[in-house]
C-alpha cells in the first residue's frame, strides 16, 4: 500500500545486519530541501550555495543569502543541512574570474582561494549562515581546501565572523560544525592533519578525480580516464576515510560516486557511513544498502583494494551488484 511505502521511504537507512547509514541530499537552491525530505532524504550532505550567487544578477547580499539559508535549515526540521561556502570558479565563473581569463580556471582562483581575496565578501556569507545557524543544524564546509594555511586562513574569517556577530549582538550557534570538502589530492593525502581542526569532512569526488587523474571532467576526449575505480582515487578514498574515522571526526562522500549503487556498497566496506547524493538516487542505494551486511561489503572492499586496474574493479563491484537485484 501506499502508507507501506511511505514507511519504507522515511525509514532510517541501514544495512542488512543493522548498520545504521545516512543517505543526505545535494541541493543547489534553498526550495529543494524540504522535496528533499519527503522524498526520503535524511539531511542536506551539500547545499551548493554558488547557485545563489549565479541565479542572481547581482550578488546576493547578506540578507537575502540568510534568509536562504534559514529556508533550509529549518526545512529539513532538525537534521543536518550542511551548505558550503562559495564555490565560484572553474566550471562555474562569476563576473571578475571571467575577466580575468585565466588559462587554466580549474587550476585557479576558484573557491577559497577567490574567497580569501574577496574578504569581506566571503565574511557577509559566514555571517549569514552564523546567523540561520539557530533555525536548525546547519554546518559550514568549505570548498577546494588544499593545505592547512588556507584551512587556518577560512577558519580566521570565519572567527572574525562569529566576533562581529557578538558585537551586533545576532544569535547564532556557538558550537557550529565546521568541515571541509576533500577534493584535492593534496588534502586527501594529509587528511590526517587536516582532521585537527574541524568538525566533519566529505569527499568530492568530482573534483577529486579530476585533480588526481589531471583529466578535466567536463572533457569527453579524456573521459575515459576519469574513473572513479581508479586505484590512486580508491586508495584516496580509503586513506580520507580512515584518516577521519581514526580522527573521531565525521567523514561523507558528496560526489558523483555516492549516489552510485555499485560504488555504495563498496565505500561502506570502506567504512563509509554518510553519502549524499543526487536525491533520486536516495531510494535506489536505500534499498540496496538493506539488502548489504557490512561483512559482505568489507569482503568486497578488500578484494577490490588488492586490483590494479579500474576495469577489473569495476567489473567485481557490478557483479556484486548483480547479486542482490
Ligand atoms: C565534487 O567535486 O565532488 C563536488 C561534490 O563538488 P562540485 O561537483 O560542486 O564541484
Ligand atoms: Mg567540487
Amino acid at each position: 500500500s501506499t502508507i507501506q511505502k511511505a514507511k519504507i521511504m522515511h525509514a532510517r537507512s541501514q544495512t542488512r545486519d543493522g548498520t545504521a547509514l545516512n543517505l543526505y541530499a545535494n541541493i543547489a537552491l534553498a526550495d529543494e530541501a524540504f522535496p528533499a525530505l519527503e522524498d526520503g532524504a535524511e539531511g542536506i550532505g551539500l547545499f551548493r550555495s554558488e547557485f545563489l550567487y549565479l541565479a542572481a544578477s547581482v550578488f546576493p547580499d547578506e540578507e537575502s543569502q540568510f534568509e536562504s539559508y534559514r529556508k533550509a535549515a529549518e526545512a529539513m526540521k532538525g537534521a543536518p543541512v550542511v551548505i558550503r561556502t562559495l564555490d565560484a570558479g572553474a566550471d562555474k565563473m562569476i563576473g571578475e574570474q571571467i575577466e580575468l581569463g585565466e588559462k587554466n580556471p580549474l587550476l585557479g582562483w576558484r573557491a577559497v582561494r577567490y574567497c580569501l581575496d574577496r574578504r569581506e565578501m566571503f565574511k557577509e556569507q559566514l555571517r549569514a549562515l552564523l546567523r540561520a545557524s539557530v533555525f536548525g543544524d546547519l554546518r559550514i564546509m568549505f570548498p577546494m581546501i588544499s593545505n592547512i594555511e588556507e584551512l587556518d586562513a577560512v577558519l580566521d574569517v570565519l572567527e572574525e565572523a562569529k566576533e562581529e556577530c557578538d558585537r551586533d549582538e545576532l544569535p547564532y550557534n556557538k558550537k557550529v560544525k565546521t568541515g571541509i570538502m576533500i577534493e584535492v589530492p593534496s588534502a586527501a593525502v594529509c587528511a590526517d592533519l587536516l582532521a585537527q581542526k574541524i568538525d566533519f569532512m566529505s569527499i568530492g569526488t568530482n573534483d577529486l578525480i579530476q585533480y588526481t587523474m589531471a583529466v578535466d571532467r567536463e572533457n569527453a576526449k579524456v573521459a575515459h580516464l576519469f574513473d572513479c575505480y581508479n586505484p590512486a582515487v580508491l586508495r584516496l578514498v580509503k586513506h580520507t576515510i580512515e584518516a577521519a574515522n581514526r580522527s573521531g571526526i565525521d567523514v561523507s562522500m558528496c560526489g558523483e560516486m555516492a549516489g552510485d549503487p555499485s560504488a555504495a556498497v563498496l565505500l561502506a566496506g570502506l567504512g563509509l557511513r554518510t553519502f549524499s547524493m543526487a536525491v533520486p538516487q536516495i531510494q535506489r542505494v536505500k534499498t540496496l544498502m538493506a539488502r548489504v551486511s557490512l561483512p559482505e561489503a568489507q569482503e568486497l572492499a578488500s578484494a577490490a583494494m588488492e586490483l590494479s586496474a579500474a576495469r577489473e574493479i569495476r567489473k567485481l563491484v557490478q557483479e556484486k551488484l548483480k547479486t542482490y537485484e
